[in-house]
């Protein structure tokens, strides 16, 4: 059983029904209101003749600030091409240049062209639209569409059984994979769509799985300000790697554009405290036009051409990277239940997500979940199924959490501000408070004004929040 239809669930449904499973597939919304659907820039791999994976995983590491777990890196690294070649046969037709060779595009913190893009821009919308007619050709799975995965069932034993759906159906199965997606919908200037609220998270925990580094969620450079109808649209830092740049209001340059996420985001962020300006100005007037299609079109539709004009934009949630915390093959704590893409945290990513690393995350740890969860035990001894006790139906956070989340856990963090989202009504938005105060440093996109520096004694040790408890231990990750 495999609940979300994005990059993740709908690549390790066609690697376990291509392995003789029988897979049923429940997801709350429509293809098109997924993160994948959205993604614009590509997927991250060693493709070009001058890369390799060493060098991926060098600069998954820089990226990640001291806090990426190795392991998953290499992994990482190791299988995107492979996965990337998997699309191909699936029938995704990745841009080449005028030769006919694979157009990779730049984007920060890669020291190499190293992302595949599709359409321009549109890269998840053509990833998803071939995984997911394949998913529907194929007869060893069953789509429940429009239903919302609302409890994990376990046996006496504590192994995940079922899942409990929003229509009152219980689907009983040797393993469920968590494919929900991510949690930046939290806060409330996100370029996510408004299902990315975590709602896999809670699952997951109410069932008793760990979750892990809850206090590192990304901030977004450039999305758009104060454009009617495209307010938190996303610019895709390929069009900085294609040579875009970041101006004050003043019309002068304050950074470099291809350092890491949380370098840029937090120049921007400063600069807009320091001078009360809505929003920095991003030129990509000299970029042609039919590289970006759909970013430039969605812009043109509300009447500001970026051929001509520079875009008002600013930081905006983005990407969570930590979530349920698993092994390389996608197993969270609680047998028979597995995570992958977004909602899960393999420690991959650390404190700073490399750009176009998520997708890759979803088609290589998508790949391994399936394939580890067909060696579950077809039963369990642990006698019948309960639900947790407390009805967990992750709820969307109200709009007061979503405020509340941006104020108090935004691009700079104090204890107050933490302190005071600890008695928020959202049980995820106090998670992330929580873990937020015990990480008294800044490391990749966790800042905390009152500890500006990082703390080589928290090098590489993850927030981990056991499901017994609301508070993380910092441990080691191997
Ligand atoms: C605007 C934007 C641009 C991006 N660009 C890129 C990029 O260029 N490259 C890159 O690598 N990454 C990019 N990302 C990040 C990347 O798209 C995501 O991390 C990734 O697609 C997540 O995939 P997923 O399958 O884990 O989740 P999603 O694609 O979010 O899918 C989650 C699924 O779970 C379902 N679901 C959630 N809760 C439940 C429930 N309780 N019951 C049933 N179903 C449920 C949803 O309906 C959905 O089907 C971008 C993200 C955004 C928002």
């Amino acid at each position: 059983m495999i609940v979300g239809a994005g990059a993740a669930g709908l690549f390790a449904a066609l690697t376990a029904a291509r392995a003789g499973a029988r897979v049923t597939l429940v997801s709350a919304r429509p293809l098109a209101e997924t993160a994948s659907y959205w993604a614009q820039g590509g997927i991250a791999a060693a493709l070009a003749v001058e890369d390799s994976p060493a060098l991926h995983l060098q600069d998954t590491l820089t990226a990640g600030r001291g806090l990426v777990r190795r392991s998953a890196a290499e992994v990482l690294c190791a299988e995107a091409p492979a996965r990337f070649a998997d699309l191909e046969t699936l029938g995704v037709h990745f841009d080449t240049d005028r030769h006919g060779n694979l157009a990779l595009g730049l984007e920060g913190g890669h020291g190499i062209r190293r992302v595949a893009h599709a359409g321009g821009s549109a890269t998840g919308r053509q990833i998803l639209r071939e995984l997911s007619a394949e998913v529907v050709a194929q007869e060893r799975i069953e789509v429940l569409a429009g239903r919302r995965a609302r409890a994990l069932l376990t046996h006496g034993d504590g192994r995940v059984g079922a899942v409990a759906c929003d229509d009152g159906r219980v689907i009983t199965a040797r393993a469920v994979i968590l494919a929900t997606g991510g949690a930046a919908a939290l806060w409330s200037r996100t370029t996510n769509p408004p299902g990315s609220y975590g709602s896999g998270l809670l699952l997951a925990r109410a069932a008793g799985a760990d979750l892990a580094d809850l206090e590192f969620a990304q901030f977004h450079p450039t999305a758009v300000v104060g454009i009617p109808g495209r307010e938190g649209f996303l610019v895709s830092e390929a069009v900085r790697g294609e040579g875009a740049t970041l101006h004050d209001a003043a019309g002068a340059r304050f950074v470099d554009e291809l350092a890491p996420r949380d370098a840029v985001a937090r120049a921007i962020h400063r600069l807009l405290v320091e001078t009360g300006a809505p929003a920095v100005f991003l030129d990509m007037t000299a970029i042609d036009p039919a590289r970006f299609p759909n970013v430039v079109a969605a812009l043109r539709e509300s009447g500001h051409d970026p051929a001509t004009r520079r875009i008002p934009v600013s930081p905006a949630s983005h990407y969570v990277m930590g979530g349920i915390a698993t092994d390389l093959d996608g197993r969270t704590t609680v047998a028979g239940l597995f995570a992958v893409g977004e909602c899960a945290c393999t420690g991959l990513h650390g404190a700073n997500r490399l750009a176009s690393n998520s997708l890759s995350e979803c088609f290589v740890f998508g790949r391994r979940a399936a394939q580890a969860a067909l060696d579950e035990p077809a039963g369990s001894s642990g006698g019948g199924l309960t639900a947790p006790p407390a009805d967990v139906l992750a709820l969307p956070p109200s709009r007061d959490t979503r405020a509340a989340m941006w104020r108090d856990a935004g691009l700079e963090r104090t204890a107050g501000g933490l302190r005071r989202l600890l008695a928020d009504e959202h049980p995820l938005a106090r998670l992330v408070a929580a873990s937020a105060l015990a990480r008294e440093e800044s490391r990749g996109a966790h800042a905390r004004a009152d500890f500006p520096a990082s703390d080589p004694d928290l090098d590489g040790r993850h927030g981990v929040v056991p499901a017994g408890a609301e508070t993380p231990t910092l441990i080691g990750w191997t």
